[in-house]
């Protein structure tokens, strides 16, 4: 009986084969196994349990033709191969096929069963993590960070995971990954799904389970890798499951199905991996011999019974002679991109997926088209801008979209708003002071919501009265002026404030209402009273009762959702209101106006928070009944589409990796640039057409001579740009014109 077995390395994050000979070895004692690996790094090489070694040439000169000859002559003679590599599994069903001793699933179980398992989990309804493929243009990409609450993974292929917060941090992780395993469009974005991992391990033969091991993780790495773990029978429902998905894709092999189960017991499947997983001897120490039975019903040999030794195993880490003939390359030799690599893959996976896909240094890119995310009133206002005569780079309002957007505004407030309680909306003046702007907000009767008294001043000037104005921040006494009174709110920050707030009121109406910013728990913010801490709770209890009976009291909110992410801004508010009922009850003051502040992302506001806020309302007034006012402060949600920044090609630099288009404007004028994505319009100078992007892999670049200076990555034009033509930069109102500075204009 000889038995190949692939992929030994034996570190933090290990491959299968030492597993899978050592479990084997126990069914079969006589059995002879050779390990095979493509570099002496793979550290199970040295592995006492193998009877042999085949270290192969590296993938990328390897003859894969002769490879599988090779492969199938040892097949035919009757030896077994387990592969222990899923890019090897691939390559193995792909080129060789079906082989009695090829025990490997079919290439079409590997394509239905592959990342991120959306046919599998369609066809026997499981539920799996939201996910986004990288096909989709970068605005639908940030759009899915916003709603999954920025706690997503950017995952390959076949390996590898990496977890993104930002959007910095997902654009690390693209270039990492695609660097890595050669393609873009193969990646995805999965959202995180909180709860604790159980995995199947199983083995099969035609489509028949021979069997399968339940396992709950005990300790894990770094890498969240299993370290220790429980291992059990599998519950009756899921190894029902297991047996018709494996029945169904006719699987041979090993594999295994990793899931999360959610505090609710939803269990959501992850993945399903095409060989045994490293922890596969663990299942064997437990009773339950997977690689045993598989290589019985392939060979029809009769193994050992399996004696379960613990329920439970551990790793431990031992050193081991290296193997004679094997000795292992110094680490000098290697660049630190190529330590990481190849010690995180030491078998050279990447390097077969780079073979697989035929690449060269160019990633090919499906050119999905932006026309899509371009809403039509806005191309149209952008296509109306007399852009010929314009000195760029130049930022232009565009009016017309603003006012769409107060009207539709407008509508949504008139829709929640009753006699029992107003909805009203007060524009953050620090987003964008343009005076135009904030004459128009006052033109359709909105508040204005400042955070100094310089922007008191703004606010009064573009026409506003103190009582339309709202104070907040905390800096919002800053610099010292006679405020007018009574203003419509003040909110603070600090119980400093507020004493000074209640005590002030006590002589005279200074605002309408007064009140508190509410900085909930488990949230990182630097504002808003902290009041799960109980001394500061205590005091603010203290303070409020001290309010005059006359006096309206009020909460506020203000965490950015477009930061935050969608779901954990609705949490937030909700346990705000919790907080604010506690509140009402200790002081006996009744709570009369809630302030939920802004931080929405424009498309976030439309689509979610508005559709939503008839249940807010609801929620809001039935915890707290005496609430007269639910105030807004929308800043970017309003403005941020409603102007443009045009700007000139005045340099253009071709290379391997592809186009860098060099403009006037820079990161100086579109600071935001490195928040989120902007969309697009090209105009070609010749053709005097307009076109929105495809993806690509073209970079827009700014004039600065600063490495940051990126405004737009992923993208190409169906035709070629030229100098002088133009390229509109859409989303770039908001803090990309309250935050620019003048910067390389001497
Ligand atoms: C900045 C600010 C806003 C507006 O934020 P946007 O992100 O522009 O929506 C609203 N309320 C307060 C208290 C703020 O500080």
């Amino acid at each position: 009986m000889l038995i190949c077995t692939s992929g030994l390395h034996s570190g933090i994050n290990p491959s299968p084969g030492v597993g899978t000979a050592r479990s084997i070895k126990d069914a079969f004692p006589q059995a002879h196994i050779i390990g095979v690996d493509y570099s002496t790094r793979c550290s199970g090489l040295h592995s006492p349990d193998l009877d042999e070694v085949w270290l192969q040439e590296a993938w990328q000169v390897i003859d894969l033709d002769q490879y599988a000859d090779q492969i199938r002559l040892l097949l035919d003679e009757g030896k077994l191969w387990i592969s222990g590599l899923d890019l090897e599994t691939y390559w193995l069903a792909e080129s060789i096929g079906s082989h009695p001793n090829l025990l490997v699933p079919p290439l079409e179980a590997l394509k239905r069963a592959s990342k991120p398992v959306y046919e599998i989990g369609h066809e026997y309804d499981l539920a799996i993590p939201p996910f986004i493929r990288l096909t989709e243009p970068e605005w639908e990409i940030h759009k899915f960070c916003r709603r999954n609450d920025w706690h997503c993974w950017v995952k390959g292929p076949n390996y590898e995971a990496q977890m993104v917060r930002d959007w910095s941090g997902f654009h690390k992780a693209r270039r990492k990954l695609s660097a890595t395993w050669s393609t873009v469009d193969d990646l995805f974005l999965q959202a995180h799904i909180l709860g604790l991992e159980e995995c199947i391990a199983f083995s099969a033969y035609h489509g028949e389970l021979l069997g399968s091991a339940h396992m709950i993780k005990r300790d894990v790495t770094k890498e969240n890798k299993t370290w220790a773990a429980k291992v059990s029978p599998v519950p009756e429902d899921l190894s029902e499951l297991v047996a018709n998905i494996i029945h169904d894709l006719k699987w041979t092999g090993g594999g295994e199905f990793e899931f999360v189960r959610d505090s609710q017991g939803t269990l959501w499947l992850l993945e399903i991996n095409p060989r045994f997983p490293a922890w596969i001897y663990g299942a064997t120490l437990a009773g339950i011999n997977l690689p045993g039975r598989l290589v019985q019903a392939a060979t029809g040999d009769e193994m050992l019974p399996q004696r379960r030794a613990s329920s439970e195993f551990v790793r431990i880490v031992i050193e081991v002679p290296v193997r004679d003939g094997y000795n292992l390359p110094p680490l000098q030799h290697m660049s630190i991109d190529e330590r990481d690599s190849g010690l995180k893959h030491p078998s050279g996976m990447p390097l077969l997926s780079k073979r697989l896909r035929g690449t060269t240094r160019k990633i090919p890119r499906v050119p999905t088209s932006h026309d899509s995310i371009v809403p039509s009133a806005i191309r149209n206002a952008v296509q109306s801008i007399k852009s010929e005569s314009l000195e760029t780079p130049a930022p232009v309002l565009l009016e017309s979209i603003l006012q769409e957007r107060i009207v539709l505004l407008k509508e949504a407030l008139a829709r929640v708003s009753n006699d029992r309680v107003k909805v009203t909306v007060a524009y953050s003046v620090k987003t964008d002071p343009d005076s135009k702007i904030m004459h128009m907000m006052k033109d359709h009767g909105l508040l204005a919501e400042a955070i100094s008294q310089l922007e008191v001043l703004r606010a009064l000037s573009s026409g506003f009265s103190p009582s339309e104005i709202v104070l907040n921040g905390p800096g919002m006494w800053w610099p010292e002026n006679e405020t007018p009174s009574p203003l419509h709110a003040i909110m603070s920050d600090t119980l400093n404030d507020l004493e000074q707030l209640v005590e002030g009121s006590r002589q005279r109406k200074i605002a309408d209402v007064i009140g508190i910013r509410i900085h909930p728990p488990d949230v990182e913010s630097r504002f808003g009273i902290p009041i799960y801490d109980y001394s500061q709770f205590d005091r603010l209890v203290q303070i409020v009762k001290r309010c005059p009976p006359d006096q309206a009291f009020g909460v506020h909110l203000h965490l950015a959702s477009s930061r935050l992410g969608v779901k954990r801004w609705k949490h937030m508010v909700e346990a705000m209101l919790h907080w604010a009922v506690a509140l009402e009850h200790l002081t006996g003051v009744p709570i009369k106006f809630v302030d939920l502040g802004g931080g929405w992302f424009p498309d976030d506001f439309d689509e979610v928070f508005l559709l939503d806020l008839p249940s807010l309302v609801d929620t809001i007034t039935r915890l707290l009944p005496h609430v007269t006012e639910i105030e807004l402060e929308p800043g970017k949600a309003l403005v941020q589409p409603a102007t443009c920044m045009v700007s000139r090609v005045i340099n253009l630099q071709e290379s391997e990796a592809g186009t860098n288009i060099i403009v006037d404007a820079s990161i100086a004028d579109l600071p935001q640039a490195l928040y989120f994505p902007h969309r697009l319009l090209f105009r070609s100078k010749a053709t005097g057409q307009w076109l929105a992007p495809r993806n690509g892999d073209w970079r827009v670049t700014g004039r600065l001579c600063m490495e940051t200076d990126v405004l737009a990555e992923d993208i190409d034009f169906a035709v070629h740009p030229q100098i002088g033509d133009l390229i509109v930069f859409l989303d770039s109102g908001a803090y990309d014109r309250s935050m620019s500075y003048d910067f390389g204009k001497g």
